[in-house]
């Protein structure tokens, strides 16, 4: 399974890093939030369509010969990766790999009131949660959860085991129009962030083509609301950065990855070489493949 790895990329923040997909062939997910990149899907509570703990790790171990500077192996998923059947096995697998780098794991926090999956956590170098809203009513529209699942066990969940994390903890907000671009949801956040106190807080908006139709908001108007996250290090996110890393992809690799998560114009100068250009341009041609502008980035899909 070689789309388990991907990258490297650079990130603004953690350096080079080399991406690991716990979900390569579906959106598997307990959210279904408005903002994802992802094609909206049906909410499920586990993750069975996954590739085995030793196909990954045996993943990780190539990838790793091939890329030796790497600063940060993030653990991630079309979907929640947190829901991987076997986290635990793989995050201790990674850890006796690991040698320079740091382990990350990017969550939507849902499962961060488990015991079971705050010791797994416990173990990472980095853990990014996100939250989104501190108020069950902005939580339901936004992130659209499987049900059951509440904002005040997730928060409840956070302030435990920021408690117990001797690592850094980072928390990620993800701002859309209309929906939590309020002060007053800002001040709900803060009141319980100030609680957590994560190390960093993380506050971004759409910059991709979202699976509904949901609108980011402006550089200005997240300074603005970050105003509000007083005695929190937080940092404005606006737009991925991505090395230039030029790779080779088949017409069935490209239309799998735009299925799944459309590519802005820089990222295909950055990432696609020259063959992969023509592939591409071919499929815009036939119509399969189209551009789409979101606000004022031009990206490919095929949705
Ligand atoms: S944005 Fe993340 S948490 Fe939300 S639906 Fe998509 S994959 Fe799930």
């Amino acid at each position: 399974m070689e789309n388990i790895i991907f990258g490297p990329v650079t990130s603004r923040r953690f350096g080079q890093s080399l991406g690991v997909d716990l979900s390569p062939n579906k959106k598997q997910c307990n959210f279904d939030c408005l903002y994802c990149e992802l094609k909206g899907a049906k909410t499920v509570t586990k993750a069975q369509d996954t590739p085995t703990c030793k196909e990954v790790l045996n993943a990780i171990e190539n990838a790793l010969k091939e890329y030796k500077n790497i600063d940060v192996l993030t653990l991630t998923a079309n979907g929640e990766p947190t829901l991987y059947p076997e986290l635990d096995e793989l995050v201790d697998g990674i850890n006796r790999l690991k040698k320079d780098f740091k382990l990350l794991i990017l969550s939507n926090g849902s499962t961060i009131d488990n015991d079971d999956i705050q010791k797994t956590l416990c173990k990472i170098d980095i853990v990014k949660l996100s939250l989104d809203c501190a108020t069950q009513k902005c939580f339901k529209k936004l992130d659209r959860p499987a049900k059951g699942i509440e904002i005040t066990h997730i928060i409840d969940g956070m302030k435990r085991f920021a408690k117990i994390f001797k690592n850094t903890l980072v928390v990620e907000i993800l701002v859309v129009e209309g929906i939590n671009d309020t002060v007053g949801e800002f001040e709900a956040l803060q009141e319980v962030l100030v609680q957590i106190a994560p190390h960093r807080v993380d506050v971004g908006t759409i910059d991709r083509p979202p699976a509904y139709n949901v609108k980011g908001v402006s550089v200005m108007r997240l300074i603005e609301l970050a105003k509000c996250l007083k005695g929190l290090h937080v940092s404005i996110a606006y737009k991925k950065d991505y090395a230039p890393e030029k790779r080779g992809f088949s017409k069935e690799q490209i239309l799998e990855m735009l299925k799944l998560r459309p590519q802005s114009t820089n990222d295909i100068d950055f990432s696609f070489d020259a063959k992969s250009v023509e592939i591409l341009k071919d499929l815009v041609k036939q119509g399969i493949v189209f551009t789409r502008n979101v606000g004022g980035t031009e990206f490919y899909t095929t949705h």
